[in-house]
C-alpha cells in the first residue's frame, strides 16, 4: 500500500486550482496526469531579463523588462493579421507589442491607452520598428512579478502558457510533504544536496545543480533498489535445476566450430541453469557475433532435462526467422520445434497450444503470444528474449514470474550497451559476453556519399546485383508523418524497381503482415535481389548473401541504429560494402557520426560515443534518457551518477534488505515516487 503522506501527490491534476476538463487534455499530453508530474515537471531552461530605462540600452534578441505606455491599439486588415498594440518608453521611443489570434482579447483588456504597463519579453526587430510578441508578462507599477528577472521556461503542448504551468508547479510544490531521506547519509552529506522537498523546489526557480542531481540521483536510487528486489525476490523463489546430458547437443551438426567466446558463454549458461535458483543472465553480442547458436545451445540444455524452452523475438519477422534458423540446426537432434505468433488461428494454433500443453513440443520461437494466459506449458524451464532492449526489462522479469516455478531467462541484446547503461537497465543481471566475432569476416567497407550522385549509386547498385548478390536499401523515417516518410519510401521503391524491375521488394511497418512476410520470404529464398525498407530490417533479418546496404539520408539516423543497419551485411565469407547517403546541409555532430561510422566497427566502441553524443544533448534538447526509462535524470547524469546509486542501493539492500529499517521505509516512499512500487511489492508488507 501506498503510504499516506503520499496521497496529495498522487492526487489527479484537475485537484488543482484551475484544472478543469480544458486543462486536463494538454497537461496529458506532456503526462502529466498526477500532481507528482507536474511537480516534477522541471523547468528546460531559465531566461534571465535586464531591467532597462527605456529601449536604447536594449538591442533585438535580449530579453527584457521595461516600462512602456501603450498610445495606439491597431487591429490588422483580416481577422487572421496580427494585432498590434505601439506603446512608448520614458525617451518617446515605439514598440509595437504584437498578438496573434485569439490572444488579442486579452491584450485589449490588459493594455489601456495612456497607462503606464511593466512589459517582460523579447525584443524583435520588425522592419524598422522594435516590437515584442505575445509578452510573456504585463503588469502595473506595484505588482512584485516584474522584479523576478529569472523564470523558468516549460516544456508546453498546445493550450498550455508558461504562466499557466508555472502556475501550477507553484501549487503542486506548495503541496510537498516532508520526506525522510533515502539517500545513505555519507552520500548526501559529501555531495552537499538539499533535501528532496526543497530540491523540487529550487530546481523550479533556478539553474541550480545540486538541486537537479538530487532530483536525477533519486530517480536512479528508486531504479536500482527497483532492479535489486525483483533479482533478490527471483533468487529467493525455486526454479528447477537443469542437467543436460548432452546427448541431443551431440547430434548437432553446425557446419563451424564455436567461438572460444560462444564456448565459454555457453558453459556459463550452463553453469546457471544447473541452479535450482532460475538464471538472470544477459548475453551481449554485437550484430552477427553469433548469439542465435548460444541460445539453441542454451534450450537444447532444457529439452535434455525434459524441460521444454522458449524463445521471444520482438518482431513476427524476426520470430519467423528464428524459427526457420532454430529448426533447421536442431533437426538432427530430434528435438520438436513450432511456431507460435499472434497471426496463428484456429486449428494450427490449437494444435500447438496442445503440444505445449502435452510436452510433444520441445521448443517455441515466437512473439509476445507466447505468453499468453491461454498458454499452457507442460514444464517451460528456460526463456530466451531476443533484442532485449525492445521490451521493458522489469515488466519482462514480472512477466517470467508468472508461473510457480521462475524459468531460467536468458536476454540476448545486440545492441553493445554502455557500460553505464547496463547497469541502469539490467541492474543486477549477470552478463556474458560475445566479443568475439567468427573467423573469416572481412571489414564492411563503409563509405559517405552525397545523395547528389543517385545515379552514379544506383549504377554501382547495378554492378553489384549482377554479380548475383543481394541488397538492402533504408528509407528513413525521419518527417514528422509517417503517411510522408512511407510516401518516400514508396517513391524510391517505385524507381528502383523501374529500373530493375521484378526483383525489386518493398518492406515497411505499415503493410499488412502476409504482404511484409511475403516480401521477406522472396529475399531470404533469393528470388528477390534488392529490398527496400524503412528501418523494420534494423532488427535481426540475416541473409549472408546480401552484402550491399544502402542507407538513404544516414545523417537522421543515431550512430547506434546506422552501426545495426549496416550489421544487415558482412555476414557472410564476401566484401560487404554500407553506403551512407547523406544530404548537403550536416550537423556537427551528424558529420561525427558519419566519420565514426567510417572509421570503426566496433559496437562498444560506437555505442559508448552514441551515448556521449546524445548525453550532449544534441539530437532532441536536453532529455535524451526517455527511452532509457527515466523521466528526471538526463542522459547526463545517468553517466555520472549511476555508479553511486548503484552501490548506495546495494549497501541499503545488504544492511536491510527487507526494507524495514527508518531508512528503509523512506526507501520504500521513493519506489512509490517514482513508479518503482513493484519493488515494493516482492516484499512483506509491501
Ligand atoms: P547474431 O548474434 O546477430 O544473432 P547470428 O546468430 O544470426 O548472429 O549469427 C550470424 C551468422 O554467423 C549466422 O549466419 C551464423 O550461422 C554464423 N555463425 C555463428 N557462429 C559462427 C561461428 N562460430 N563460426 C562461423 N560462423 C558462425
Ligand atoms: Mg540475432
Amino acid at each position: 500500500m501506498r503510504p499516506d503522506m503520499l496521497n496529495p501527490l498522487f492526487a489527479e491534476t484537475r485537484t488543482l486550482e484551475g484544472v478543469g476538463p480544458k486543462l486536463e487534455k494538454p497537461l496529458e499530453r506532456l503526462g502529466l496526469t498526477r500532481v507528482k508530474d507536474v511537480a516534477y515537471h522541471l523547468p528546460e531552461r531559465f531566461v534571465s531579463r535586464r531591467a532597462i530605462a527605456n529601449l536604447d540600452e536594449a538591442s533585438p534578441g535580449e530579453q527584457v523588462v521595461v516600462a512602456l505606455t501603450p498610445v495606439e491599439h491597431r487591429s490588422g486588415p483580416s481577422p487572421r493579421a496580427p494585432y498590434r498594440v505601439l506603446a512608448q518608453d520614458a525617451v518617446g521611443n515605439i514598440c509595437a507589442l504584437t498578438y496573434f489570434g485569439r490572444a488579442s482579447y486579452s491584450a485589449k483588456k490588459q493594455l489601456p491607452v495612456g497607462e503606464k504597463r511593466w512589459i517582460a519579453g523579447k525584443l524583435d526587430q520588425f522592419g524598422q520598428m522594435l516590437q515584442i510578441v505575445h509578452p510573456d508578462h504585463i503588469a502595473d507599477e506595484s505588482s512584485a512579478a516584474m522584479g523576478q528577472l529569472v523564470e523558468p521556461v516549460y516544456a508546453l503542448s498546445e493550450g498550455l502558457t508558461q504562466p499557466k504551468i508555472a502556475g501550477l508547479a507553484g501549487q503542486a510544490l506548495a503541496r510537498l510533504p516532508d520526506l525522510a531521506e533515502w539517500i545513505e547519509p555519507a552520500v548526501f552529506a559529501r555531495e552537499g544536496w538539499p533535501a528532496w522537498r526543497a530540491a523540487l523546489q529550487r530546481a523550479h526557480q533556478g539553474d541550480d545543480a545540486a538541486a537537479r542531481d538530487r532530483l536525477a540521483y533519486d530517480e536512479l536510487l528508486a531504479n536500482q533498489l527497483a532492479l535489486m528486489l525483483v533479482r533478490a525476490d527471483n533468487r529467493k523463489r525455486k526454479g528447477q535445476a537443469l542437467q543436460g546430458d548432452g546427448s541431443r547437443r551431440a547430434k548437432l551438426q553446425l557446419p563451424f566450430p564455436l567461438t572460444g567466446a560462444q564456448a565459454r558463454s555457453i558453459r556459463e549458461i550452463e553453469g546457471d541453469m544447473a541452479q535450482d535458483a532460475p538464471m538472470l543472465r544477459l548475453l551481449q553480442g554485437d550484430v552477427g557475433a553469433g548469439k542465435t547458436v548460444v541460445a539453441l545451445e542454451a534450450m537444447l540444455v532444457a529439452v535434455e532435462a525434459g524441460a521444454q524452452a522458449a524463445l521471444l523475438a520482438p518482431t513476427e519477422i524476426l520470430a519467423r526467422q528464428h524459427y526457420e534458423t532454430i529448426r533447421r540446426l536442431a533437426a538432427p537432434t530430434g528435438a520438436q520445434v513450432a511456431l507460435l505468433t499472434g497471426r496463428d488461428k484456429g486449428r494450427g494454433r490449437e494444435s500447438i497450444l496442445m503440444g505445449l500443453l502435452d510436452g510433444s513440443i520441445d521448443i517455441v520461437v515466437g512473439t509476445h503470444a507466447i505468453f499468453q494466459d491461454t498458454v499452457t506449458y507442460r514444464n517451460l524451464a528456460l526463456v530466451v528474449i531476443d533484442e532485449q532492449h525492445r521490451f521493458g526489462v522489469s515488466q519482462r522479469l514480472m512477466l517470467t514470474q508468472k508461473g510457480k516455478r521462475a524459468p531460467h531467462v536468458l536476454a540476448m541484446t545486440a545492441t553493445p550497451i554502455p557500460r553505464t547503461l547496463v547497469l541502469a537497465n539490467h541492474g543486477e543481471m549477470d552478463v556474458s559476453k560475445l566479443d568475439e566475432m567468427p573467423p573469416g569476416r572481412k571489414p564492411i567497407v563503409t563509405r559517405v556519399m552525397a545523395l547528389e550522385r543517385l545515379d552514379e549509386i544506383v549504377e554501382g547498385v547495378a554492378r553489384h546485383l549482377d554479380t548475383g548478390q543481394q541488397a538492402f536499401w533504408v528509407c528513413p523515417m525521419v518527417q514528422e508523418s509517417e503517411a510522408a516518410d512511407l510516401a518516400a519510401a514508396e517513391a524510391r521503391y517505385a524507381a528502383l524497381k523501374e529500373r530493375f524491375g521484378d526483383g525489386v521488394v518493398l518492406v515497411h511497418g505499415q503493410q499488412k503482415p502476409e504482404v511484409k512476410d511475403a516480401a521477406m520470404e522472396r529475399f531470404v529464398r533469393g528470388e528477390a535481389k534488392l529490398m527496400v525498407a524503412t528501418t523494420v530490417i534494423e532488427v535481426g533479418v540475416d541473409v549472408p548473401n546480401a552484402t550491399l546496404v544502402v542507407i538513404e539520408q544516414a545523417e537522421h539516423f543515431g550512430l547506434a541504429q546506422l552501426h545495426q543497419l549496416r550489421g544487415r551485411v558482412g555476414r557472410g565469407s564476401e566484401q560487404a560494402v554500407c553506403l551512407l547517403l547523406r544530404g548537403d546541409k550536416l550537423s556537427e555532430t551528424a558529420k561525427r557520426r558519419l566519420a565514426l561510422m567510417r572509421e570503426t566497427q566496433d559496437g562498444f566502441r560506437i555505442a559508448e560515443e552514441d551515448l556521449e553524443l546524445r548525453g550532449g544533448g544534441e539530437l532532441l534538447g536536453t532529455r535524451q534518457s526517455g527511452e532509457e526509462g527515466f523521466s528526471v535524470a538526463s542522459l547526463e547524469q545517468v553517466q555520472r551518477l549511476q555508479q553511486m546509486a548503484h552501490d548506495d542501493a546495494r549497501l541499503l539492500m545488504d544492511r536491510d534488505g527487507g526494507l524495514s529499517s527508518e531508512r528503509g521505509e523512506a526507501a520504500r516512499v521513493l519506489l512509490y515516487l517514482f513508479d518503482r512500487d513493484f519493488g515494493v511489492k516482492t516484499l512483506r508488507g509491501g
